[in-house]
């Protein structure tokens, strides 16, 4: 019985595996002509700083929308890093963001545009270049762009991406750690990563349930930051109560559901409008 239902499981499995191959070139050969055909899109995620009461920032995400279907990037950008679009992906996200947002960067130098970047784009030796390149063509100076790492990019960071971060960073433009506290390293190693800001990922905002709660942990990755002079974004604030309790730890900035969803780049000036009125209530409590 025992070699019948092993059998069975092979002749169940094969069919599977070879549907999941079929759908991979599939998605693989529509994220090709995607991109070739430039359809790759931006959504616009406001981030705000409780301080100023307002919104500072904008985080560029990367759209795929496939014949009416939305495609996440938690299933396209990890198949572009393995099929070599990332590059042109992220290009584009970049070009069209710093596009989009001139104008609004330009009515406040204090403003900035937020944009993700893969490791395996550092590993390109003319990436700093392309960035410079991109910001110049737009108007845009380098010091109101920031770029967005994980933690996993400085793992087995070679000097060459190093000295491009470097030289990028001199120019102007901030780095900030991604999905902080997910990573392997641990928080004494943040004081030698060349970067400007932190991203606590959503996963520690979201251990905020009532307000009231402690959690030693949240308020430690925000006072070991600040005590290396590195500025605190929080994402994924989605609630009141989480907000209140980052707004407590004095964290800079606040990203989340609670503010904006991420939007089309011809609704900036409602989103702007919505975060503000959302950070403002919050503060006036
Ligand atoms: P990320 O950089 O950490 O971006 C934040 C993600 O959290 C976004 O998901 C955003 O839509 C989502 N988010 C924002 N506020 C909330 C909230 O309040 N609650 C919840 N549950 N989620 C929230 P998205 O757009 O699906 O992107 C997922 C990840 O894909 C990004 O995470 C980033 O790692 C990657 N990604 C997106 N665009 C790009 C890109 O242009 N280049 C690269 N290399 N990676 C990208
Ligand atoms: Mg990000
Ligand atoms: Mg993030
Ligand atoms: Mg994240």
């Amino acid at each position: 019985a025992a070699k019948a239902a092993g059998k069975n499981r092979f002749l169940r499995f094969h069919p599977d595996m070879m549907t999941a191959l079929v759908q991979r070139t599939d998605m693989l050969t529509g994220l090709q002509l995607a991109v070739a055909r430039r359809e790759i899109s931006v959504g616009f995620q406001p981030i705000v700083s409780p301080r100023m009461a307002q919104v500072v920032q904008f985080e560029a995400l990367a759209r795929w929308n496939r014949d009416g279907e939305r495609v996440p990037p938690s299933v396209f950008i990890p198949m572009a890093e393995r099929s070599g679009l990332i590059g042109e992906i992220g290009a584009e996200v970049m070009a069209r963001g710093l596009v989009r947002l001139a104008p609004w960067l330009s009515q406040d130098l204090s403003r900035s545009l937020a944009v993700n970047v893969s490791g395996v784009q550092l590993q390109e030796p003319d990436f700093a270049d392309g960035v410079i390149s991109l910001a110049e063509a737009s108007g845009v100076g380098l010091y109101q762009l920031v770029l967005e790492v994980t933690e996993s990019v400085f793992f087995d960071a070679d000097s060459s991406l190093i000295k491009q971060l470097a030289s990028l960073r001199e120019a102007g433009a901030r780095v900030a750690l991604d999905d902080f506290g997910t990573g392997y390293s641990s928080l004494g190693r943040l004081q030698d990563l060349p970067v400007d800001t932190v991203k606590i990922d959503k996963s520690f905002v979201s251990m905020v349930r009532t307000g009231r709660e402690r959690l030693p942990i949240l308020s430690s990755m925000i006072n070991m930051a600040h005590s290396l002079g590195l500025t605190v974004t929080a994402e994924g604030v989605e609630t009141a109560a989480q907000a209140d309790y980052l707004m407590a730890l004095e964290c800079d900035s606040l990203q989340g559901y609670l503010f904006s969803l991420p939007v089309a780049g011809s609704r900036l000036e409602l989103a702007v409008q919505q975060a503000d009125e959302a950070i403002k209530a919050l503060r006036g409590r």
